[in-house]
């Protein structure tokens, strides 16, 4: 067994998480935050450096900003992204929700592969599971390393802080279930890597998240 490494990197103007997870000398690219060509090559120096090749790209869910950079790195890396089909509402308004907040972005590339709970993802040695988790955005999605001990939330848990649900398709009791009945009952000791803010524990969200006691 060999460990899967994290590396984030926060970008764009919302602050948002996107990860490079590498196993051996494969990786997986989880959301595309990054905005401008500075952003991009931070994140394509990382990988060229550490002498990595992108398995797969992935999306925990298609808010506009966990996709700024969908095009550019998928032509980059020449793959699809693979994302839940239910976020496809959200890629198709992807331009217009852009524009609302002042931004740009190229059509995103309709993923080629959809991803289910039911599916597993490997690079590597690693063997990656999926959880259902809306309620912040549809089609939500986890990534969880049993191995690894981690799991990619998106914005689905922060630290002391939970996603937020008042943007269409949100909704707290679903939210709340997703907490409750997937990411609750993964190890205390698991690491929980989020769309935003730093990394925690589950053990630690368990006990002393304001919104989840
Ligand atoms: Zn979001
Ligand atoms: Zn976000």
């Amino acid at each position: 067994m060999s460990i899967t490494y994290v590396k984030s990197f926060t970008h764009n103007p919302f602050s948002t998480n996107s990860y490079v997870c590498h196993n051996d000398s494969e990786a997986v690219i989880v959301d595309a935050s990054c905005s401008n060509e500075r952003e991009e090559a931070e994140i394509a120096e990382y990988i060229r450096s550490n002498d990595l090749t992108v398995r797969h790209l992935l999306l925990t869910h298609a808010h506009i900003d966990h996709i700024l950079g969908c095009s550019a790195l998928s032509e980059r890396f020449d793959l699809f992204w693979q994302a839940h089909p239910d976020t496809s509402i959200w890629l198709k308004r992807a331009p217009a929700q852009a524009l609302l907040y002042g931004l740009q972005i190229k059509p995103v590339p309709k993923p080629g592969r959809w991803l289910r709970e039911q599916d597993t993802l490997t690079f590597g040695h690693a063997i990656w599971r999926i959880l259902y988790t809306p309620g912040h955005a549809p089609g939500s999605i986890c990534f969880v390393d049993d191995a690894s001990q981690f799991v990619i939330a998106g914005d689905v848990l922060f630290q002391q802080s939970i996603g937020r649900t008042d943007l269409p398709g949100g909704d707290r009791g679903t939210l709340m279930k997703s907490i409750f009945q997937q990411l609750l009952t993964l190890p205390d000791e698991m690491t929980v890597y989020a769309g935003h803010g730093p990394p925690t524990r589950i053990g630690l969200e368990r006990m002393q998240n304001p919104f989840l006691q």
